[in-house]
C-alpha cells in the first residue's frame, strides 16, 4: 500500500536551486518535500564536481561543489525539509480540488499544492563505452565520476576522453595518482586550452602519459582492474590500470517529466519570468530545467528564480494572505523562524 503524505509543495530534484527553493519556501512558512532520483543533495554540483571550486557564488569566493551543497543543506536545516532519495517522480495528475496528486517509483503519493520541478537536465547518466564486461568493474575500479580524489591515490589510473573531465582530471589526479595516462582518439582536445596547454607541458615532464587510441577490452578479477588493452593506429598496448575513468559524457533524460503535458522547448520546459510558472498552473520550473528568453544556465540564476518562484508559491497555497515583504536582517519575524531549530 502507498503512503500518501500532504504537502504545501513538492519540489523535484535536490540540487542547488532545488535546496534554496526550501529555504524561500520557508520563510513564507511553506513545507516542502523533496525527491530525488540520486541517492543524495547537491545535483550536478555533488555529482559531477563535488571537489572542484566553484567562483560566482555571490558572497564566496571561492567554494567547492559539495561544500556548497554542504553550506545549503545548513541553511534549510531551520526548514525541516523532508528528503526522499532514490526516489523518481513517476506520475503527475491535477485532482478536482485543485491540488496535485504526484506518485514516486518507492510507492509513496504526495497531495500538493505547488509543485516546483527543480530537475537540472533531468536524470543524467553517464555513457557507458563500448567495452565488454565493463560493468563488472563499475563502482569499484571503472568510475564516471571522482567524488573521493582519495579512491584514486597511489593507482595506475587511465583516463579516456577529451573533453573538460578527461583533462581536468588527468591534471588534478597527476600529483596523487602513481600514474596517469590520458587515453583520447586524437591529440585534440575539446578541453579548455589552458588545461590542454598544461596537460602537454605534465607530459613533456614525463608526469603524465598520452596515447592516443581506444579502450579494446579490460583484465582483472572480482570487480579490480588490473590491465587496460588500448587499441592504437600502431597495435595493441596494455597498460598497468588499477582505475579507469571513462568520460563519454552524459545523456541528460527528462524522463517522466516530459510526460506531464507542459509546453516544452528543446526538452527544457518553458516559463514565465515573473513567477517562473509552467504552462501548467501551480507548476513552476526553476533552475536549468527551465527555459525563458535570455535565460543562463548558472546557479545564480537558479537562486533569483526560487526567490520569485515562492511568492507565486505562496499565493496558491494561502490565497488572499497578505505577503509582507521582509529583510532577513531586520525581521524578527523571519529570524525567529530561522532561529526555530
Ligand atoms: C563541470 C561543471 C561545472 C560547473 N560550474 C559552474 C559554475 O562555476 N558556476 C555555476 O553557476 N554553474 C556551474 N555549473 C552549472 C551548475 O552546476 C548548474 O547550473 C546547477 O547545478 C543547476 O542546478 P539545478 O538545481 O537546477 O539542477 P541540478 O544540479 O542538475 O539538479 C537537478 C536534480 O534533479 C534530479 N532529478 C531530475 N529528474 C528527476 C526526477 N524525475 N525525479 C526526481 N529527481 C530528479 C537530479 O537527480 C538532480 O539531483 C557547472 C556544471 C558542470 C557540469
Amino acid at each position: 500500500m502507498s503512503d500518501t503524505i500532504e504537502t504545501d509543495v513538492v519540489i523535484v530534484g535536490a540540487g542547488p536551486v532545488g535546496l534554496f527553493a526550501v529555504f524561500e519556501l520557508g520563510l513564507l512558512d511553506l513545507r516542502a518535500h523533496v525527491i530525488d532520483i540520486l541517492d543524495r543533495p547537491g545535483g550536478q554540483c555533488a555529482e559531477l564536481y563535488p571537489e572542484k571550486p566553484i567562483y560566482d557564488i555571490p558572497g564566496l569566493p571561492e567554494v567547492t561543489g559539495q561544500d556548497l551543497t554542504n553550506n545549503l543543506l545548513k541553511q534549510i536545516a531551520p526548514f525541516d525539509p523532508q528528503f526522499h532519495f532514490s526516489t523518481m517522480v513517476t506520475a503527475l495528475e491535477r485532482l478536482e480540488d485543485g491540488r496535485f496528486r504526484v506518485e514516486t517509483d518507492a510507492d509513496e503519493v504526495f497531495i500538493t499544492k505547488v509543485i516546483v520541478i527543480a530537475a537540472g537536465g533531468g536524470s543524467f547518466q553517464p555513457k557507458r563505452p563500448p567495452v565488454p564486461e565493463i560493468e563488472l568493474y563499475e563502482g569499484t575500479s571503472v568510475h564516471y565520476a571522482v567524488r573521493k580524489i582519495e579512491a584514486f591515490r597511489g593507482h595506475d589510473v587511465v583516463i579516456v576522453g577529451g573533453g573538460d573531465s578527461a583533462l581536468d582530471w588527468t591534471l588534478n589526479l597527476e600529483p596523487v595518482a602513481k600514474s596517469v595516462t590520458l587515453v583520447h582518439r586524437r591529440p585534440e582536445f575539446r578541453a579548455a586550452p589552458d588545461s590542454v596547454n598544461k596537460m602537454w607541458a605534465l607530459e613533456k615532464e614525463g608526469r603524465v602519459k598520452f596515447r592516443m587510441g581506444q579502450v579494446g577490452s579490460l583484465e582483472g578479477a572480482d570487480g579490480q582492474l588490473s590491465k587496460v588493452i588500448l587499441k592504437g593506429a600502431e597495435g595493441e598496448e596494455v597498460l598497468e590500470a588499477g582505475r579507469l575513468l571513462p568520460f563519454f559524457g552524459l545523456t541528460m533524460k527528462l524522463g517522466p517529466i516530459a510526460d506531464w503535458g507542459l509546453n516544452l522547448d528543446q526538452n527544457l520546459i518553458a516559463v514565465d519570468t515573473e513567477k517562473f510558472e509552467t504552462s501548467e498552473p501551480g507548476i513552476f520550473a526553476i533552475g536549468d530545467i527551465n527555459t525563458y528568453p535570455g535565460k543562463l544556465k548558472l546557479i545564480l540564476s537558479g537562486f533569483h528564480e526560487a526567490a520569485l518562484m515562492s511568492q507565486a508559491a505562496k499565493r496558491i497555497v494561502a490565497p488572499g494572505e497578505r505577503i509582507i515583504f521582509q529583510y532577513t536582517t531586520s525581521s524578527t519575524s523571519l529570524q525567529k523562524k530561522l532561529k526555530a531549530a
